[in-house]
């Protein structure tokens, strides 16, 4: 899924979104397989899988553009994870400032330590560290100080409700701009569906836009036209 930037609304990047067509079950949804795949650990073999063809696709387009790949805490306790990470992108070529996980806060639920100690690593390696789901779990300010995390991604029930009026959620939207500008890291505003939403989080000085408004998850291949189209409307030569 493409992720712009809210001034120019140009795409800086996609969310890598894993999709499994099963041949038992047709598709299923993430909501259901992810959480099943954690709690058999299969997620340690399908996330390196992930990474890997993550990296692979990102080397097809345009620098400096990025790719995020959402990583769950079982991967991030699994002691082999930092040396899987670097071999994702030494087997594409990608380089590191191109990559971007995704982790929520639960995982500093289970091994806290653990968990700081392999984003470490990860930031180390020059990669960026995004906090998924901002605001919808603990939303303890202790992991904010912990870890320089490059993104914070606004809960898309925010960005609703900032939309529909609710004071709350502009106060919320708000606060955790200021706070990430601060902070030196940069926003994204989750679940953009109507020029309305759009309209509200540009305005509350989000930086980057993701959902539905700007584009749905897409094929790997669709990712690639969409660069040529916006290449061709910016009239700039092919990349
Ligand atoms: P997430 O990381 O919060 O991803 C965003 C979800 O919101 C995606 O659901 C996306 O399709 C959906 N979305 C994006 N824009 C909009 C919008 O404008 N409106 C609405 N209503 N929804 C929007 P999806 O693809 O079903 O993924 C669900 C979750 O599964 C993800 O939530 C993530 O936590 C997990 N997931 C997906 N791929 C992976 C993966 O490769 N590894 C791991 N560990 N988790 C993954
Ligand atoms: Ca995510
Ligand atoms: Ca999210």
């Amino acid at each position: 899924q493409p992720v712009v930037d809210a001034r120019s609304g140009e795409i800086v990047g996609f969310e890598a979104l894993l999709r499994w067509n099963s041949s038992d079950h047709g598709f299923v949804s993430p909501g259901k397989f992810i959480p099943l795949a954690e709690d058999t650990r299969l997620i340690v073999p399908i996330g390196e899988w992930v990474l890997q063809q993550a990296c692979l696709e990102a080397m097809k387009w345009p620098q400096p553009t990025r790719v995020a790949v959402n990583v769950s805490g079982e991967q991030l306790l699994d002691p082999s994870f930092a040396a899987s990470l670097v071999g994702a992108l030494a087997a594409s070529g990608l380089s590191a400032q191109r990559l971007e996980i995704e982790v929520t806060e639960s995982i500093f639920v289970r091994d806290a330590s653990q968990a700081q100690a392999t984003l470490e690593q990860v930031m180390a390696l020059g990669c960026g560290v995004a906090l998924d789901d901002f605001g919808t779990g603990y939303s303890s300010l202790g992991y904010l100080r912990r870890l320089r995390f490059s993104t914070i991604k606004i809960d898309r029930s925010f960005v609703h409700g900032a939309a529909t009026g609710s004071r709350e959620s502009l106060a919320i939207i708000r606060a955790v701009v200021a706070m990430a500008d601060s902070l030196e890291m940069t926003t994204t505003a989750e679940g953009v569906e109507t020029s309305r939403e759009l309209e509200v989080v540009r305005a509350l000085g989000c930086g980057k836009i993701q959902g539905y408004y700007f584009g749905r998850p897409v094929p790997a291949k669709e990712a690639m036209a969409m660069f040529r189209q916006q290449e061709a409307r910016l009239g700039g030569s092919a990349a």
